[in-house]
């Protein structure tokens, strides 16, 4: 008889999201009269960029005409997405990372769940605390995290990196030296960010322990601050030791459209073996490319109109998170993220629980967030709030907030 994947069992269940909606259901039904703002989703809110939607229609267009038709794409995806990718990602921020060395996938979701499978089921991951749970879930399913103790709610073979207030969210050696480190920056779900002088330290700590660095990128583009790197291979010998995630969800709003790309560089490999040759192996065998229509409006993304638009989606929720972390400072809170970032990540008032607050800010402003303990246990006693709802929504959940 056939077995299962024991690992899977091992996952507890994700009962952040179902909890936050069966009480939001639970309060909606119980005051009907009451309107609720959700400043919980991680979800984008603006429509797709004319310029984008114009490639779309164009792409589409094509694929009705047998001389312009596209079938499978190449391996590493169409060249004219990744020519636009190394351009103007890496070349204009001085990385040399050329075309061949990036893959074109359907998002970063999938590429941070899947990296894990080029590493040794011993390798040990470190992952800051509170964390994005993907890279944590995917290696319990690989078999590489041990056991689950939900007292303090950590795996009994992961490293924790807490990032708190106390450190200023930036994450510290582990006493424990880690085979593989998943960095996200900016954070989710903190919203902060570290300096590249401290993410050199980590290029140079990962080459000197012999660890491979998940360098997860997802939010790049609201970066605003001058000393805060926009890729890791800005960093000195990260390309020996660092793969770039990426996507297109938060930069273009592409999170129903679905596409993204992993930087795996040539000169990355272990024990003389190229994770490069990996990687693509692994792609070409399970994966057969994202849809050529997704990826010519990927191109548009880099394209002159597109980027102009795109900087007004971005400067839009950056908007949101200034009213919010403006309005939450001068209501007392103390807050951090969104500045680099479309988080921000507060300090529950007194000794309130993140769910706690949760509860409060739900049923005295009708005001929905995402309790930080969700994130993992250092993100207890902190509350994400995000700036993909729309302005005015944010102006009156922020209006209620202050009022409590
Ligand atoms: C939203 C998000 C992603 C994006 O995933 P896609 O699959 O490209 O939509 C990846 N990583 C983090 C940390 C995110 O918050």
């Amino acid at each position: 008889m056939y077995q299962i994947n024991d690992n899977y069992q091992k996952l507890p269940g994700s009962y952040l999201f179902s909890t936050i909606a069966k009480k939001v259901a639970a309060f909606t039904e119980a005051n009907p009269d009451k309107s609720v703002i959700r400043l919980g989703i991680g979800d984008v809110t603006q429509p797709i960029a004319p310029a984008i939607i114009q490639a779309l229609h164009k792409a589409v267009d094509e694929m009705a005409d047998a001389a312009s038709f596209h079938g499978y794409a190449p391996d590493l995806g169409h060249e004219f997405l990744r020519h636009a990718i190394a351009e103007n990602d890496y070349k204009k921020r001085g990385c040399s990372i050329s075309e061949d060395e990036i893959f074109v996938s359907d998002g970063a979701k999938s590429d941070s769940g899947n990296i894990q499978e080029l590493f040794d089921v011993n390798c040990k991951i470190a992952v800051t605390d509170p964390v994005y749970p993907v890279y944590v879930d995917s290696n319990v399913m690989a078999g590489r995290c041990g056991v689950y103790d939900s007292d303090s709610q950590t795996w009994s073979n992961v490293i924790y990196m807490p990032c708190t207030r106390e450190n200023h969210f930036i994450p510290e050696f582990p006493k424990e030296t880690p085979d593989i480190i998943y960095l996200c920056i900016p954070n989710n779900p903190t919203g902060t960010t570290i300096p590249k002088t401290k993410l050199q330290e980590w290029v140079d700590y990962a080459n000197e322990k012999g660890a491979v660095i998940i360098y997860d990128a997802a939010y790049e583009a609201y970066i605003t601050q001058e000393d805060v790197a926009h890729s890791i291979y800005e960093c000195m010998g990260a390309d020996r030791c660092a793969i770039e995630i990426r996507s297109f969800s938060k930069n273009a709003g592409f999170t129903g459209v679905r596409l993204g790309f992993t930087v795996v560089p040539k000169v990355l490999t272990c024990n003389g073996v190229s994770l490069h040759a990996m990687w693509a192996r692994r792609h070409g065998t399970k994966y057969n490319g994202a849809p050529y229509i997704i990826q010519r409006a990927g191109e548009a993304v880099y394209s002159e109109a597109g980027q102009a638009q795109l900087k007004e989606q971005v400067a839009y929720y950056m908007k949101n998170a200034s009213v919010i972390k403006e309005g939450l400072s001068a209501a007392g809170y103390e807050v951090y993220g969104g500045v680099n970032a479309p988080y921000i990540w507060l300090k529950t008032p007194g000794q309130m629980s993140s769910w706690e607050f949760f509860d409060e800010l739900l049923e005295e402003a009708n005001v929905v967030g995402t309790p930080g303990s969700g994130f993992g246990p250092s993100g207890e006693g902190y509350f994400r709030l995000t700036a993909f709802g729309s302005y005015e929504n944010t102006v009156a959940a922020l209006e209620r907030i202050r009022n409590l």
